[in-house]
């Protein structure tokens, strides 16, 4: 398993080019806004080294029959997917952040599964493909995107209807025995730029006659024709600054990127999915299930912070006992361990597939993320109310550094004597950072739009409810028909 060190070289000598607020940048890494970012997921190389946290960041892989990193593991039971609920809330409350490694997870535990299903049902070679492909991440120990979201153009036409077929990432080209040529890009891509390789997935079911969109493959980051434009966040140049102060989170960072494939070729033994219509659902249903589940353990550990950034300037300001704040807190706690229960939930009643990889219960999971759309909102509610407005009226770190008046600042900003006027202004820039800064991106758009916004979730719990069972029982029941 790579160290946090060994992994930060490996993407150096991927020479990955990326443009970065206006310029082309050859080591995006090295670039103030992408640093934090990649740090966060060298987290997840370190924790597999950390005495405190190697056991749970470590499972053991049946593909290699070794060790491997939890972030390239195929689940073997349930109880792996309560590990990885509870790894994903450890690395979110060290890092505050998004960890960006989950994405490429998830694609693996739904490709898996998915292209053993289709081998079966269409006599397709995906399966052991696939196989290989991963026995060789896990043995190197890679970060992998997950690439799903198609920009959609029109949404209210199908992908062959849109005046640019591109909208919808397609197969442009096929050459038999040989590989295909895609087109097409892919939106809101955590961590690519921090990532090895990329799994691009359908973005949604396919039917006949959308043959060139049902595609499924693994694109090396480095590849001629991928170009990665970098996603902007609220207050994301702090991070340029000279003092990275009102940064907010003084390490750690996301990331989003906008990839653009532009005639890309894939050879065949990196193809995954292509053309079996059928299984394009499958394969977004599988992927956005796991996902949904992450959920319910990434964005408790972000919880986590935000809640004890809470408490802690509620104790800086001094009214930690007043009864009105320990309700907040407790409610924090409440909807904050809801969650969690949700994504612990979703995994212990998780199932065998075919393929033999677990699959996480599909109701329980939708249940999840439609709660991580609300709460983590009322949580930055709670967390601001109890900050108080000086979180949306601080001065800079320029101006308390600045002999004439830094003092006034340090003067009139001091509250309870026992903290350092300067450690509560930290504390206020960090739950900036989560309720309405850089942070916010993972922490509230994300909780709402990634995995799919809402009405999916919506949707995929009125089907998986059974309610004719629930009314058949009430017949019974009541002896009515
Ligand atoms: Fe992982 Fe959460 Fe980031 Fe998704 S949002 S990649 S689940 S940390
Ligand atoms: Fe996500």
């Amino acid at each position: 398993m790579k160290t946090a060190d060994q992994y930060l070289e490996s993407l150096k000598s991927l020479k990955i080019e990326a443009h970065v607020m206006g310029e082309k940048t050859a080591e995006p890494g090295g670039h103030g806004l992408v640093g934090p970012s990649r740090k966060a997921v060298a987290f997840t190389y370190e924790a597999a080294h950390n005495p405190e946290s190697r056991d749970t960041l470590r499972a053991v892989s049946h593909l290699c029959n070794a060790e491997v990193n939890r972030f390239t593991h195929l689940h073997q039971s349930a109880e792996d997917l309560v590990k990885k609920i509870k790894m994903q809330r450890y690395c979110g409350a060290m890092t505050g952040c998004c960890f960006q490694r989950c994405v490429g997870l998830d694609a693996a535990n739904a490709i898996y599964s998915t292209t053993f299903d289709c081998d079966r049902k269409h006599g397709t070679q995906f399966h052991d493909r696939f196989r290989n492909y991963w026995a060789w991440i896990q043995k190197e120990d890679l970060v992998v995107d997950g690439a799903m979201t198609d920009p959609k153009g029109d949404r209210s036409k199908r992908p062959k209807d849109q005046l640019d077929p591109d909208l919808f990432l397609r197969v442009k080209e096929r050459k038999p025995g040989d590989g295909v040529i895609i087109s097409g890009a892919k939106l809101h891509q955590t961590g690519m730029l921090n990532s090895h390789e990329i799994l691009v997935m359908p973005t949604m079911s396919m039917r006949s006659g959308e043959e060139s969109w049902a595609i499924c493959c693994a694109v090396p980051i480095n590849t001629p024709g991928v170009r990665y434009i970098y996603g902007r966040q609220a207050s994301d140049t702090r991070k340029l600054e000279h003092d990275t102060f009102d940064v907010g989170n003084p390490i750690f960072g996301g990331q989003e990127v906008m990839t653009v494939f532009e005639d890309v070729f894939v050879p065949e033994e990196r193809v995954f999915l292509d053309g079996q219509v059928d299984f394009a659902g499958t394969l977004v249903e599988r992927f956005a299930s796991y996902h949904r589940q992450s959920y319910g353990g990434c964005k408790v550990g972000v919880g986590d912070v935000l809640i004890g950034a809470t408490e802690l300037i509620a104790r800086m300001n001094g009214v930690e006992k007043a009864s009105h704040v320990r309700e907040k807190i407790v409610e924090m706690i409440h909807l904050n361990e809801t969650l969690y229960c949700c994504g612990l939930a979703c995994s212990s009643q998780g199932y065998p597939t075919p393929a033999g990889n677990y699959q996480v219960d599909l109701l329980l999971a939708n249940v999840c993320k439609l709660n991580v759309t609300r709460f983590p909102y009322e949580i930055a509610r709670l967390a601001t109310d109890v900050a108080g407005g000086l979180l949306g009226t601080m001065p800079s770190a320029a101006d308390l550094n600045d002999p004439e008046v830094g003092p006034y600042i340090r003067k009139y900003l001091a509250a309870n004597p026992n903290f350092d006027v300067v450690d509560r202004m930290k504390v206020l820039r960090l739950i900036e950072n989560l309720t309405i800064g850089a942070g916010a991106v993972g922490y509230l758009v994300e909780s709402m739009h990634g995995a799919g916004p809402p009405a999916a979730q919506r949707i995929m719990i009125g089907r998986q409810a059974a309610l004719d069972d629930k009314v058949d029982r009430i017949k019974g029941l009541l002896s009515v028909s």
